[in-house]
């Protein structure tokens, strides 16, 4: 059974329809990438799974219970977000923003005890940060902020994990460090992973099962053979391009754009 379902889920901004009757489902133990061009509704997606934007038709389950009928605070002891390009305006230092990952778990006014220390310590290793504890959140770069904030969603030590782009300003040790944490939190604690990104050869390589969207819709789902074809990305993205496979593995070489 899913732990996560998404029936039939629509939603406009006005008059502007931006997510069509989706449906997807989500299982434990699995990395799942969603994958379209610009603008074509992932992260309005994501933000109705977080019940950012609750004014969705349609429904969403968390563990067969209606997101929409649950408290934030049961919500998130299932689900933790990491959104795109975070702006964070206060104060705080990295280790305070990664111990925020403990509040679903502690009682109003509770302090943190020593184990959660622990945990976010544990956390700030896993993705490099730790050396960055004290230093002010504003005062660090943008792919150190996309860590603290990865270390911060690992932190709440959900079920379900949800990343907008988590690569995005990330270089190349830390992109494979962030995915390879990501793929090991999968394989050995059976979570489940679901992540937006734009590059093909990561996704192609991590991902156990895709979702690729277009103008509102999933147009292909499947494992990264199936839904890694010229045609499809011709359709979704306008580009020429091959497959090739080496060491049964699927690369992406883009030719041309149409
Ligand atoms: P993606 O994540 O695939 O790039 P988005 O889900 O961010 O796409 O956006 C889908 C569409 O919704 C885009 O055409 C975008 O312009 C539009 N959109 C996003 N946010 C808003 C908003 N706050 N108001 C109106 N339209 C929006």
């Amino acid at each position: 059974m899913s732990i996560l379902s998404v029936a039939n889920v629509s939603f406009s901004y006005g008059e502007y329809e931006v997510l069509k009757n989706i449906d997807a489902d989500f299982e434990e133990g699995k990395l799942y990438v969603i994958l379209g061009p610009n603008g074509s509704g992932k992260t309005t997606l994501l933000n109705c799974i977080m019940s950012n934007l609750a004014w969705y038709s349609g429904i969403i389950r968390l563990k067969g219970q209606d997101v929409k009928k649950m408290t934030s605070r049961e919500r998130a002891r299932l689900i933790s977000y990491v959104p795109q390009n975070t702006v964070i305006d206060f104060e705080f230092t990295a280790r305070e923003i990664v111990l925020m990952g403990r509040s679903p778990y502690l009682r109003f006014f509770e302090n943190e005890s020593l184990e959660d220390v622990r945990i976010a310590e544990e956390c700030m290793a896993m993705t490099n940060v730790l050396h960055l504890m004290d230093k002010n959140i504003k005062e660090i770069s943008g792919g150190e902020r996309q860590r603290v904030l990865i270390a911060r969603a690992l932190c709440q030590d959900t079920p379900i994990m949800v990343l907008d782009e988590p690569a995005s300003s990330l270089d190349i040790y830390h992109e494979i460090n962030v995915m390879d944490i990501l793929r090991n939190i999968v394989r050995e604690k059976r979570r489940t992973v679901i992540c937006v990104m734009h590059d093909l050869n990561t996704a192609a390589r991590y991902a156990d099962y895709l979702y690729l969207m277009s103008n509102g819709n999933i147009v292909a789902r499947g494992e990264a053979k199936e839904v890694f074809n010229s045609e499809n990305l011709e359709k979704v993205y306008s580009v020429k391009s091959d497959v090739i496979e080496v060491d049964g593995k699927k690369y992406i070489v883009i030719d041309s754009i149409v």
